[in-house]
């Protein structure tokens, strides 16, 4: 079999996530690190099926080119084929490969990106009980290692193709022979990792009654389905306000707070447990009020003052599908 160069340095660009080290399959399946670079010609070797190699995902910047799921228990094939079906719903192009015990799930990136926003944003698509790759947000070590694919398996001595799967579970691979599927490879789609917009809160400083976990939103710009909520007093009446509010301000057991707003108080600052959040009496309507401001508002105005956004920002933000 002749396989040009350029099918070589095509199929690391696509699957080899650190270059500097690889992991070789032993007999049993398991893998083991070698400690070397790896070149092309231990892609040959991998792909002439002489010896398997497995590649850490992320890069030495914590970045990763691509994201897979792993089926590994009855049925995994199918629940693939399904949530392939949902990506490409949502503009995500994503490829079946069929595994030793089930299959993988393939999603290429056109550029690296950090492993904790590609995590923040695909692995919720992931069905339960199947493993997501990469595993880690960061990592102080090597991380994550899948198997190349196209190459021989250790334990079955079975090399696995890239698959359709049709709605009927019709599974044919995508092209006859190892030759033709690495041309195929070629045609590959990549998909644009979205970017995490993030959105500095009101202050920054620590203030006492507000709780430091959640001081910044961020809102993946992705194509998901856009929030079911058409109007703001839905979305609202849909809200917990002692749930939502009481991740950024701390109640008591009155569901008093320091209000997070300082410039409705004196030294900037409001000393007291002057604001109070409760369960609206109209759905949707005021759930919280600042006793030295005389005022109050929905959960949307207190997001909207939080996050000092106008009405209509805030709004376009939950319908792309800000949490909150
Ligand atoms: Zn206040």
């Amino acid at each position: 079999m002749v396989i040009t160069p350029s099918v070589y340095t095509y199929f690391a660009a696509l699957f080899v996530g650190r270059r500097d080290d690889y992991a070789l399959q032993a007999p049993n399946g398991l893998y083991r690190r070698v400690g070397r670079p790896l070149t092309l010609d231990v892609l040959r070797a991998h792909l002439d099926g002489k010896q398997t190699i497995g590649t850490y995902v992320l890069n030495d910047r914590q970045a990763c080119s691509y994201a897979v799921m792993d089926a590994d228990k009855p049925g995994g094939l199918a629940l693939l084929a399904h949530t392939q079906r949902t990506l490409a719903a949502d503009g995500i192009t994503s490829y079946l490969e069929q595994s030793r015990r089930e299959g993988h799930l393939w999603i290429f990136f056109q550029k690296p990106a950090p492993a904790a926003t590609v995590r923040g944003w695909l692995r919720p698509y992931c069905p339960d009980g199947m493993e997501f790759f990469p595993k880690q947000d960061y990592t102080d070590g090597y991380g994550s290692l899948v198997r190349l694919p196209l190459g021989v398996h250790q334990v079955t001595g079975r090399r696995y193709p890239f698959v359709t799967y049709d709605e009927h579970g019709y599974i044919e691979p995508v092209a006859p022979t190892l030759h033709t599927m690495l041309e195929w490879l070629r045609h590959i789609e990549s998909v644009e990792v979205p970017t995490l917009e993030v959105v500095k809160p009101r202050s920054t400083r620590i203030t006492h009654g507000v709780v430091n976990k959640k001081r910044s939103m961020t809102q993946p710009v992705t194509s998901r389905p856009s929030s079911p909520y058409t109007m703001i007093t839905d979305w609202c009446a849909q809200q917990d306000p002692i749930a939502l509010i009481g991740q950024y301000v701390e109640l008591n057991q009155q569901r008093m707070g320091h209000c997070p707003f300082e410039e409705h108080h004196d030294h900037g600052e409001d000393r007291r447990r002057s604001f109070k959040v409760f369960h609206p009496t109209t759905p949707g309507g005021m759930s919280w009020y600042c006793y030295a401001w005389g005022k109050g508002g929905s959960v949307f105005d207190f997001l909207r003052l939080y996050y000092q956004l106008d009405a209509r920002e805030l709004w376009r933000r939950i319908q792309s599908g800000a949490r909150f």
